[in-house]
């Protein structure tokens, strides 16, 4: 029980804000850095959310370097375009160890170290590292502090990231203290290296966009330079990418000079600042020694938590790098050997074209079996009908298949010389393959894979609500794990229904298969005890909480966060049902787009139908919040944003901040249009004024005191 402490007093603020900031930062460094976290995820959360409580009550203490700042900022329009301080040059790359050798060569000829008679010095100290496969980035610091984010671009300029990095928090914002005795901070000082999606948040992110019918990632790489081009920080926020510095731009001011002098002795200074780093996974002078830490990492990379795609070889000396100049396009101090992408060549059996759950038909290449990064394939992606008439594929060409981030294995190319005479082009269905029913054509949106090329088309849909084959897969979806998770009702089970006449043509349906318990024994291998069980699972689903039936339901956009999302936001189902668009519009990460399907899906006949059936046949859609599993019930508080002003008599506002949350409400520190109550003290004065204009509801001490759960009732004072 969490009465008010009453305790915490208007000093006490800052030195908490202080010390939450401290542990936070360390947090963050410890995941990032160091990578041996010393918090769990939970608490870090927690922590984040004490700090942002305190922040909107004590404005005057907000820092734009706060941790909480890193949720993402406002929108932005888009992307300016700035100079480099130094050319971004790329590095040289090669597919050959021969390459690697002669370049080494060259190397100690031009430094004067060549293997003749008269050669002196000792040869140079090579370092070589993993090369990640993400986005390069330039990120600049000043005064220890990150000013200024920005893309490759063309070398010479690049896209203004600044606002999506500092969403990042592998990036610190501030520059850690150098230890007092340590050489200090150069005044400018630039990192540059590669910000990167790990693998485990490529899956999760896929199978999301998945969930809520939107076309996947084709790779790490690409799913992360598509997040830095989002113009919502938030979403930037929402996705963990990673970072690690590889390279130095500027380096300027006083403390400029003799700062570092090596590659690895940058980077080590730079770990201490607190930025990821690309550490060394080999050493040597010698070329051969390093070809073979290339050889061994062919295998060992497929264990790192990231995509790799080869290793950066670079001399270590920075006065031999500056020896060795650059050409026009990369410096000669630095070359990439790649690993050749494992691509297979096979033949195309034929096409299929599978009706998804939301009617969208895709089509999937049938191949002779390949072996392919450790597994047999005979399936693979060919994403949509836009692409196969991009990249013209025939039935029976010999493909060329790789696999995604090493995960999907999807089709890159045709072998036209291989091409059989006559082979015909695959023609997109023009009905739906299951029901015959039409289909429609959706244009690339400008964002998307396709380039937004208007040749091109995104997806193609059947749109029949009753068609068989959308029923089947929603039904399969409706019934799983993640969702309803009624046990029993896997895919054989739904086939085997429908195929022995049972009804099952809508969600409803599935909560009324009771009724025909003696028309399910006598379906094939459905004993006594199956039904019993698959009887009892249904049951148990009438209770699921509302954001687990939204989820269910295959609506589209709304995957398992979208729905939690609107169940955190909405009291329940009536509220979301009577919501206007514009409100959900208003959800964090929602977007006119996706509040525009989802007002339209809930207003539709097919959805108030749904609903209206579901409702009949017993469901109840509880809404318990989320944020916090300990509050079983629903307050009066639960998802609505709270303004607090003017002295309580029984709280302190801190306090009062802490319980709310805990209930549910998100307390902010000013009022705006989309404040939903004001909790109005004694001499409460400018938001008071603007909540009555802005005619948002507002309540005295008294009404609080009323609405509170008795657990949150301050205790009478003792005698
Ligand atoms: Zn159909």
């Amino acid at each position: 029980m969490s009465a008010p402490k009453g305790t915490s007093s208007r000093s006490a603020a800052p030195a908490r804000v202080a010390e939450l900031r401290g542990l936070l930062l360390r947090a963050n460094r410890a995941y990032y850095v160091d990578a041996s976290p010393i918090m769990p995820d939970a608490e870090f959360d927690r922590l984040l959310a004490e700090l942002s409580a305190l922040e909107a009550e004590h404005p005057e203490l907000d820092d734009a370097d706060s941790p909480t700042h890193r949720v993402g900022g406002e929108p932005i329009k888009g992307f300016a375009t700035k100079a480099h301080s130094r050319p971004m040059l790329s590095i040289d790359n090669t597919y050959s160890e021969d390459d690697l050798r002669a370049w080494h060569g060259r190397l100690l000829k031009s430094l004067g170290m060549g293997d003749g008679l008269f050669a002196g010095g000792d040869p140079p100290m090579l370092l070589a590292d993993a090369k990640i496969d993400g986005v390069a980035v330039a990120l600049r610091y000043e005064r220890g502090r990150l000013v200024q984010a920005l893309t490759r671009g063309d070398g010479v300029t690049g896209d203004d990231i600044t606002e999506n990095v500092r969403a990042i928090r592998a990036i610190p914002l501030t520059l850690a203290a150098r230890p007092s005795g340590a050489p200090a901070t150069p005044e400018v000082l630039e990192a540059r290296g590669e910000i990167y999606m790990p693998l485990a948040e490529f899956e999760r992110i896929n199978a999301e966009r998945d969930a809520a019918d939107l076309e996947p990632f084709m790779n790490p790489r690409n799913a992360t330079a598509g997040t830095l081009k989002q113009l919502d920080p938030k979403v930037v926020a929402q996705r963990r990418l990673g970072f690690v510095a590889h390279g130095r731009g500027e380096i300027d001011g006083p403390h400029a000079e003799g700062f570092a002098g090596s590659h690895s002795a940058f980077l080590r200074e730079l770990k201490e600042l607190g930025i990821p780093v690309s550490p060394a996974l080999s050493h040597s002078t010698d070329i051969g020694a390093i070809v073979l830490a290339i050889q061994g990492f062919a295998t060992t990379r497929h264990d790192c938590p990231y995509a790799t795609d080869g290793m950066v070889v670079r001399v270590d000396d920075w006065l031999l790098q500056d020896q060795l100049g650059v050409t026009s396009k990369s410096p000669r101090w630095v070359i990439a050997y790649k690993y050749p992408a494992e691509r297979k060549t096979t033949v195309l059996l034929r096409v299929d074209h599978q009706v998804g759950k939301t009617g969208k038909v895709t089509p999937r290449a049938v191949m002779e079996p390949v072996v392919l990064a450790g597994t047999t394939v005979q399936h693979a992606t060919l994403h949509n009908y836009g692409q196969v008439r991009k990249k013209d594929i025939r039935l029976g060409d010999t493909i060329e298949v790789e696999k995604a981030g090493e995960i999907i294995p999807y089709v890159v190319s045709v072998v036209e010389a291989k091409r059989p005479k006559g082979a015909q082009p695959i023609q997109p269905p023009s009905a739906c393959p299951i029901c015959h029913g039409p289909v429609e054509i959706e244009p690339p949106e400008a964002d998307t894979a396709q380039g937004g090329d208007p040749e091109l088309e995104t997806a193609r849909r059947c749109v029949n609500p009753e068609c068989p084959a959308q029923i089947r897969e929603k039904l399969i979806w409706f019934a799983g794990r993640k969702q309803m998770d009624i046990d029993g009702l896997g895919e054989r089970t739904i086939d085997a229904i429908a195929a022995g006449g049972i009804p099952l043509a809508s969600f409803a349906d599935v909560f009324r298969l009771g009724q025909h318990r003696e028309a399910l024994l006598g379906l094939e291998r459905m004993g006594e005890k199956s039904v019993d069980n698959l009887l009892q699972g249904i049951e148990q689903a009438r209770t699921r909480p509302l954001g687990r039936v939204l989820g269910a339901l295959g609506i589209r956009h709304v995957g398992a966060s979208n729905a939690k999302l609107l169940a955190k936001r909405f009291r329940s189902l009536q509220d979301l049902l009577e919501a206007e668009e514009a409100v959900l519009n208003q959800i964090e990460g929602f977007g006119p787009i996706r509040a525009r399907t989802v007002h339209e899906y809930l207003h539709s006949q097919a959805g108030t139908q749904t609903f209206r059936e579901l409702e009949q046949v017993g469901l109840t859609f509880p809404n318990p919040d989320y944020r916090d599993q300990n509050v079983a019930q629903c307050s009066a508080f639960t998802g609505r944003k709270i303004v607090l002003t003017g002295s309580l008599e029984s709280f302190e506002r801190n306090d009062l901040a802490e319980i709310l949350e805990g209930l549910g409400a998100k307390v902010t520190g000013s009022v705006s249009k989309h404040t939903d109550l004001l909790i109005a003290g004694a001499a409460a004065g400018s938001k008071l004024t603007k909540a009555q204009e802005l005619g948002i509801e507002i309540w005295d001490e008294a009404k609080l005191l009323e609405a509170l759960p008795p657990e949150h009732r301050p205790q009478p004072p003792a005698a």
